[in-house]
């Protein structure tokens, strides 16, 4: 036996029987349960088999960005160092959180600020990781593309933060660091 842990939600009792026979998801093109391991994962969705994934494909074509393939690398490098920055932003510091639990009585106001702010900045992160797709779609990374669909679906965030960066560079993002020039194409 694994780990007899029960967990404190309403739904225990599926948790706990998933954890002995395997989670169970849905076919997203025939509806049937299955062990997530037997499942095709394939844009935040699972399969029973190539068929479904397949039919439901041609149902649901994935979204592509439009324009000329500068245009598409110029709104990519954007929008990814839109994306970066947000991510920064809503990282905070631990100098700053260091601070804030030593002076308790006065740092609680500022501590649920500091949080909301970087609950935000996170939000932003997320939607200008999840606009970045179709327009990497529509340049072919597909590579990037595999992995920034894996985010929310239990993808690492540091393999969508990689994705991010090595999709800018292939857009020909320059930093201003190492050419002394602007960000900007
Ligand atoms: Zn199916």
């Amino acid at each position: 036996m694994e780990n007899l842990e029960q967990p404190l939600t309403p739904d225990g009792e599926i948790a706990s029987h998933s954890r002995m026979f395997g989670r169970k998801v849905e076919c997203d093109g025939c509806n049937a349960k299955l062990k997530a391991k037997d499942a095709i994962y394939h844009r935040g969705s699972y399969f029973c088999n190539p068929t479904c994934l397949a039919t439901w494909e041609k149902a649901n074509p994935p979204r592509m960005a439009q324009g000329s393939p500068d245009e598409l690398k110029h709104n990519l490098i954007h929008t990814i160092t839109s994306a970066l920055d947000e991510h920064q932003l809503g990282q905070g510091s631990v100098l700053e959180d260091f601070a804030t639990r030593m002076i308790p009585l006065v740092g609680e106001a500022n501590a649920d600020l500091d949080a909301q702010v970087r609950s935000e900045h996170t939000t932003r992160f997320v939607e200008y990781t999840h606009e970045c797709i179709p327009i990497a779609r529509a340049l072919g990374y597909h590579d990037e593309v595999r992995v920034l669909e894996t985010f929310g679906f239990g993808g690492d965030l540091r393999n969508v933060i990689q994705a991010l960066q090595s999709a800018r560079d292939k857009a020909g993002f320059v930093s201003a660091s190492s050419a002394g020039l602007t960000n900007e194409p």
